[in-house]
């Protein structure tokens, strides 16, 4: 799970949804990603609320902060979760259900993520989308499939000029990698 340093008090409440509680990892408990952690009772919530690790609470996703997305963007009705990441340049993850791997990719989603990297992208942005252990970044003019993905891997957008003009295309590096500390130019 990834703790959000920005984090506010939530405009919204989660209500029955508990899907970061299946689809993000907890490392403090040794939570893996895309499996319900033994403290969920599914619609109900977590059987250790008052006790529950920091990583828990420090979470708020994207739909939870409110206003901006909908009831449609709910992540126990859409199947996946939005959350940002604050480093060099902002990163927009989205977390996947596994057992409905394209649920991004429907409408009106995949258009409103296509539309925030195109804003974004020249400003180090990146939208990684995690299926699993399977990770894509999506960029203006293509999705780029980045093959596994651990905690320890990063998303760097490069930017290649062109003829025909800047090009954008995606690299996953480790953590350690300088790439990560510096705008990528080919
Ligand atoms: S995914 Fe968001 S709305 Fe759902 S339980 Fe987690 S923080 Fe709450
Ligand atoms: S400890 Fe509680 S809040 Fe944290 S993932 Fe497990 S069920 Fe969810």
């Amino acid at each position: 799970m990834t703790v959000n340093p920005s984090r506010q008090e939530p405009a919204r409440e989660c209500g029955e949804c508990t899907m970061c509680c299946k689809l993000l990892g907890v490392r403090s408990i040794g939570k893996p990603s895309g499996t319900w952690c033994t403290h969920c009772t599914a619609g109900r919530g977590c059987a250790i609320y008052h006790a529950r690790p920091q990583e828990c609470r420090d979470f708020i996703c994207a739909w939870l902060k409110g206003p901006a997305l909908d009831g449609q963007w709910k992540p126990s009705v859409c199947k996946f979760i939005v959350f940002a990441e604050h480093g060099k340049g902002l990163k927009l993850k989205v977390a996947v259900d596994a057992a409905r791997p394209d649920a991004w990719r429907k409408e009106p989603f995949y258009s409103y993520f296509k539309n925030w990297i195109a804003q974004n992208a020249m400003q180090d942005a990146a939208l990684l989308v995690l299926i699993g252990n399977r990770a894509i970044a999506v960029l203006p003019d293509e999705d780029v499939e980045l093959g596994g993905w651990s905690d320890d891997d990063r998303v760097v957008v490069t930017r290649t000029m062109t003829p025909f003009g800047m090009r954008l295309g995606a690299l996953k590096v480790h953590k350690d990698d300088p790439r990560i500390q510096a705008a990528v130019g080919e």
